[in-house]
């Protein structure tokens, strides 16, 4: 795009880098109607994947993800850290809404819970699944209203690590259109994800409390029924499959929440051998558990929008020497 000389005058600041990237929203949300061979709780659904995966999560930055209540670091108020039985947690839900947004934005699913506003003016029709006979495929794994979908994640909890105080550049208020981005007809057409980067502590700026870099949290995927399509959009998306680094809590403008997962071990239930001799019915991995998994549904990726995945994997290159912006962007 050509520059144009901006209005204004002296006074207007360059506003700086972005600290975002788009992955567009180019087609309709594909929906399916779940027939009664696979629905979803039909747990003996042959060919489907049950079971658990156990992991960890490696903190390539500091993470914050918020309690919403400020905690006292001496004397002075610090934003919390979400904690269960006093120990320090990311939860469950907060792994679950950020491996569903990458698995939404991955497989052209629906635009979950919007605005009136921003589903009126949606580029493509991807506005959220309402009937539950139709579901796009992230509201058939993760759940929609009124059904609880097929996975679940627990809490992460510090296994190795601990916990300081990073100060960030205040962001601005939260609004849902915020995560979008608008095309030149004012219609939302991407959605945003925040770039990898080097978590500089702000000289001023609000001070967080932060899980510090190369903590380690443990937690535990269950899943149920997925087919290999489902379970590869699964694992792409917590991107074990191409060893990619995703982003977790709060802070993400300030470079915050980069995180790696690694697997420990996976235990898939053989679900046909499992209705006479639960024993045999279970298959338990735990060594070079990526390789087993992209060999059983490695290619299974027919849920996979691959430009999609192409333009967050660009957006999500890693290591980056991008740095968080201090001022308007
Ligand atoms: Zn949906």
């Amino acid at each position: 795009m050509p520059d144009r000389p901006q209005r204004g005058g002296w006074r207007q600041q360059e506003p700086e880098p972005k600290p975002f990237g788009k992955v567009v929203i180019s087609k309709h949300a594909a929906r399916r109607s779940l027939k009664a061979e696979d629905r979803p709780h039909d747990r003996f659904a042959p060919g489907a994947y049950t079971g658990k995966l156990d992991c960890f999560l490696r903190a390539l930055t500091p993470i914050h993800v918020g309690s919403g209540i400020y905690e006292l670091v001496n004397d002075d108020p610090v934003r919390g850290l979400i904690t269960a039985d006093g120990k320090v947690i990311v939860p469950g839900t907060s792994l679950k809404g950020a491996v569903r947004s990458i698995a939404e934005a991955i497989s052209d699913s629906c635009l979950r819970i919007v605005r009136k506003e921003i589903e009126n003016n949606l580029a493509a029709k991807a506005g959220p699944c309402k009937d539950l006979a139709q579901l796009c495929a992230c509201c058939s794994i993760f759940g929609a209203l009124g059904y609880q979908g097929r996975v679940s994640f627990n809490d992460a909890r510090l296994s190795k690590g601990g916990v300081a105080t990073h100060q960030i550049q205040s962001p601005y208020p939260p609004r849902d259109s915020a995560r979008f981005y608008k095309d030149f007809q004012r219609r939302f057409n991407g959605r945003k994800f925040y770039f990898h980067g080097e978590p500089v502590a702000a000289q001023r700026g609000e001070p967080y409390q932060v899980i510090t870099e190369d903590s380690e949290l443990e937690f535990t995927v269950q899943f149920e029924s997925l087919t290999a399509d489902e379970f590869c959009l699964l694992m792409v998306a917590m991107g074990v499959l191409d060893d990619v680094a995703i982003k977790v809590g709060g802070g993400k403008q300030a470079m915050l929440g980069s995180v790696e997962i690694h697997l420990i071990r996976l235990e898939i239930q053989n679900t046909r051998e499992s209705f006479t001799d639960f024993a045999a019915g279970v298959q338990v991995v735990e060594e070079e558990i990526v390789g087993f998994l992209l060999d059983k549904v490695g290619k299974a990726n027919s849920l996979i929008n691959e430009d999609a995945l192409d333009e967050l994997l660009k957006i999500w290159e890693y290591p980056s020497d991008r740095k968080a912006p201090t001022g308007m962007y």
